[in-house]
């Protein structure tokens, strides 16, 4: 402990700094039968009241220990050259104006909700950097509980976008550390622009120690109006934007699926009425099947019923002048076909078709390729196959589509689809190869 007299009240009882309660007490009582006015003693009203106001205060504990710390400017500096400047908790730089700040991450699960909350010392870098992972796990891990977790999710980066719940009381201190360290360390300016942050500290000793460190400065010359402190903690509206953004990725996201989904169940369209009745064998499973669907085999499926006609596949883009192949699908019902490599088997584009429609896949470039087609109603998540291919064929034989590059020009293909393809026209293949990619 300190023992200092700034202003000389251990003095005035003729006591030293290091003097028990007692010794107070009878040092008071013996000198103010000696200086009371009333005793004649020709101590003046000065000298009594000088003596009165000392024994007030240093026989009030709580007066006393505030008296005891208040210093000189030198004592201070040379107790404090043992005091570090406070250090980031995660990058380990020393940082002028930390903050002790607490980010959300949510984690939820059905009907559960897990707050697992990052809190440290953090200079500006690493809390925007923690702020923005925190937020981000939150927008992928946040929202999968009921009733409660989107909304926990909500405010949980919305804290993280406005910087993080801050701890002042404990931020207070670290920058009372750091104050007294850089004046120690000869970094006045500092020390004093620090200190000027904490006058109104809630802790009491703090505020205490900080107007003094201010009070003592300004004895000295410091000037208030030119020594201030840049504030690194305003939030920037683009650090707050990534936060924003990251909230409304998932729920614009699947809003955009629901609301799609939506507008294709509500609007009739021509071909999917017919869908309903497909070839006999397709419906008959399909329909069994769907009676019994869960959700789970639900979100595996696609999401949007293609128009007739659409690619639905392409390993390539475009090439032009390409060649084309014409589909006319003479079936009831709907129909992937494919094109794949002749060679590698391996699938070059794919377009679905409508029952009773035509369609024309163009843009394929030179090469040997075959032709399979299959059909079915609903369709799997990739809308690349039928959830039930049962009926898939191929036609034979491999197409030379070779002719763009020998200059004769593309090709076009033409093709009919039947419900019932002659042995010769076509060959049934395994659904399994008509699905692989
Ligand atoms: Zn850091």
């Amino acid at each position: 402990m300190r023992h200092s007299d700034p202003e000389g009240l251990y003095r005035a009882l003729g006591v030293s700094p290091a003097a028990n309660t007692d010794e107070i007490k009878n040092a008071y009582r013996r000198l103010a039968k000696e200086t009371h006015p009333d005793t004649g003693s020709g101590a003046s009203d000065f000298q009594f009241h000088k003596i009165y106001n000392a024994y007030k205060i240093l026989s009030d504990n709580a007066a006393r220990a505030r008296y005891d710390r208040r210093f000189t400017l030198e004592d201070a500096e040379h107790s404090w050259l043992g005091i570090h400047p406070v250090e980031c908790s995660r990058c380990g730089k020393v940082t002028a104006q930390p903050r002790v700040l607490t980010f959300e991450r949510i984690y939820s699960l059905l009907v559960f909700s897990f707050r697992r909350p990052v809190t440290g010392i953090f200079c500006t870098r690493c809390a925007q950097t923690v702020a923005v992972r925190a937020s981000f796990s939150t927008s992928i891990f946040g929202w999968w509980a009921v009733p409660s977790a989107p909304f926990l999710t909500l405010r949980a980066i919305a804290r993280n976008a406005m910087g993080g719940v801050r701890d002042e009381e404990e931020e207070q201190e670290l920058l009372w550390r750091n104050s007294r360290a850089f004046a120690a360390q000869g970094n006045r300016k500092l020390g004093y622009a620090l200190a000027t942050k904490l006058t109104e500290a809630a802790d009491p000793d703090i505020a205490e120690g900080a107007r003094e460190l201010v009070h003592d400065m300004e004895t000295r010359g410091a000037n208030p109006r030119k020594i201030r402190l840049k504030d690194p903690w305003r939030i920037k509206p683009l650090a707050a934007m990534i936060h924003l953004t990251l909230a409304a990725v998932l729920p614009v996201g699947i809003g955009g699926v629901v609301l799609q989904a939506m507008k294709t169940v509500s609007e009739p369209a021509a071909g999917t009425r017919e869908l309903a009745s497909p070839v006999p064998p397709v419906e008959t499973t399909a329909t069994i099947h769907d009676e019994f669907e869960t959700t789970a085999t639900a979100a595996r499926r696609c999401w949007k019923e293609p128009e007739n006609g659409e690619v639905l596949y392409r390993i390539n883009p475009r090439v032009a002048p390409g060649h084309e192949i014409a589909i006319l699908n003479n079936t009831r019902s709907a129909a992937i076909v494919k094109v794949r490599s002749a060679f590698s088997k391996r699938l070059i584009a794919a377009v679905y078709m409508y029952p009773h429609a035509s369609a024309a896949l163009g843009g394929i470039p030179d090469g040997y390729y075959m032709l399979q087609y299959a059909f079915g109603s609903t369709l799997t998540g990739d809308c690349l196959s039928f959830v039930e291919t049962k009926v898939a064929w191929q036609f034979p034989g491999t197409e030379n589509l070779r002719s763009i590059a020998t200059g004769e020009g593309p090709r076009s293909l033409q093709y009919s689809l039947i419900a019932e393809p002659a042995a010769t026209q076509a060959a049934e293949v395994p659904p399994l190869i008509f699905s692989q990619n």
